[in-house]
């Protein structure tokens, strides 16, 4: 395939060496004289591994360099946006690289070209592009906007992109997303096809769940030393458990987290922290955190507009009778004490069977709790406006689909998938 790669830094000239290795014609267009002069002079301007070697191997054949944007755009039938994208000073990524070539392209577009947003760019950024290019003279039709994240790391990004750990190609439809599921076939590496915003989304998730492993890493770390634990030893421990702690586990949006163990926990440890002078701001963060989760949950609730609330599920977790700590009471909590008429359903809790620290927790919360309490779903369905479901319990999946005319459903666990399902009107605490 014919490809024009604008950006010649780190992500555009190895994409457009690697593309050039995989067999197609490589345009790389750079407004930067220097590094363009270096390049026709055969210097390689960054310093990554294996790079020097295909430049070597495909220069004036199957990669050149070039200036010439519209020609380039001309010349080929996909179009990779790698430039820049930098933090302004109040930390917004700053598109103006982006938006200058957009309507270079936009000039140029003579024959159906697919723009791949490759740089990395906040959501609806490939809207604003496709805009941009209809607005500085292409037609519809004549282009789509795709995304196909980067996510190579400097220093071994050849590599990456030949293993890549994921290929996520962001299409508007299947006509823009073919060519370039095409292009990356060869590699015989899984690839994940999605819409443009959730492509645009993900580049975001991964480097913040890199920064905070990194930097939970680090706090857990500086905690061990003070301790005089090895924490190396205590990590490769932590990291053999596949099941809770390196996995997806935990890592689905929804509701607050509570029990009689993650708060207090966290508690002890900043605590511990705390007598030796260690500040841990992102695990002392999480708490916070939390709360705010629980007082979103409260608004979502409230906002609905009714008095009458029934809610599916209230114990810390589905499948005990534990109430310690769980943040549905503290909902249950703020709402009658703000005068709310609650109905509680959770087949899990007998308020008559509970015994020690649990039954004087739910006592000393909320002592009138029993005549909350009903029965069965029904009950909660019947008199309830809005209807919380707090429980991911298969014997609520059916009530979504249950509910009147004017009831309002908020769902903490993403009970289904379907939204559209019903009479009432649904909001999901996170979707
Ligand atoms: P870079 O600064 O190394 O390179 C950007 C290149 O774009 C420069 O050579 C610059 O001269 C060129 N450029 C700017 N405006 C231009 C224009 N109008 N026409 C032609 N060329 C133009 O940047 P980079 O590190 O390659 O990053 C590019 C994008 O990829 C960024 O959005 C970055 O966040 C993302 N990304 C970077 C990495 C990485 O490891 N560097 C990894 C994944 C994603």
């Amino acid at each position: 395939m014919q490809l024009a790669v604008v950006g010649s830094g780190y992500v555009g000239l190895v994409a457009g060496a690697c593309f050039a290795d995989l067999g197609h014609d490589v345009i790389v267009v750079d407004n930067d004289q220097k590094k363009l002069a270096a390049l026709n002079r055969g210097e390689v301007p960054i310093h990554e591994n294996f790079l020097p070697e295909l430049l070597e191997r495909h220069r004036g054949t199957r990669i050149r360099f070039s200036d010439d944007l519209q020609n380039a755009v001309r010349a080929s039938k996909a179009i990779f946006v790698a430039v820049g994208t930098p933090p302004t000073h109040q930390g917004e990524a700053d598109l103006s690289y982006v938006e200058s070539v957009a309507r270079g392209i936009a000039g140029a577009i003579d024959s159906y070209k697919v723009v791949v947003e490759k740089s990395t760019v906040p959501v609806y950024t490939s809207d604003w592009v496709r805009k941009i290019i209809l607005r500085n003279g292409a037609e519809h039709g004549e282009f789509d906007v795709a995304s196909n994240p980067e996510f190579l790391r400097e220093g071994t990004a050849v590599k990456d992109f030949k293993f890549p750990s994921k290929t996520v190609m962001g299409e508007f439809d299947g006509k823009s997303g073919e060519p370039l599921a095409a292009l990356y076939t060869e590699l015989g590496m899984p690839t994940i096809r999605t819409d443009l915003k959730t492509a645009e989304m993900i580049k975001y998730i991964d480097n913040s769940w890199h920064a905070l492993k990194i930097g939970f890493a680090n706090e857990i770390g500086n905690v061990c030393k003070s301790l005089s634990v090895d924490a190396h030893k205590a990590m490769e421990i932590f990291f053999m458990d596949k099941k809770l702690n390196i996995s997806p586990a935990y890592l689905l949006p929804g509701f607050a987290f509570g029990g009689s163990c993650l708060p207090k926990d966290l508690r002890a440890l900043a605590y511990s922290a705390k007598l030796h002078d260690l500040e841990l701001p992102i695990l002392t963060s999480i708490l916070p955190s939390n709360e705010l989760q629980v007082a979103r949950g409260l608004r979502l609730i409230t906002d609905k507009g009714h008095r009458r609330i029934g809610i599916l599920g209230f114990s810390f977790k589905p499948g005990t009778d534990d109430l310690r700590e769980s943040p549905m009471i503290e909902i249950i909590e703020r709402l009658t004490g703000k005068g709310y008429d609650v109905r509680i359903y959770d087949k899990n809790v007998q308020v008559a069977s509970l015994v020690g620290a649990n039954r004087d927790f739910i006592l000393n919360r909320i002592p009138h709790i029993s005549r909350l309490m009903v029965d069965n779903i029904d009950a909660v369905l019947q008199y309830a406006e809005t209807i919380v479901i707090g429980h991911k319990e298969k014997e609520f999946e059916s009530v979504p689909r249950l509910l009147r005319k004017g009831q309002c459903l908020v769902d903490f666990v993403r009970i289904s998938n379907d939204g559209n399902h019903n009479n009432g009107a649904y909001d999901g605490i996170c979707w």
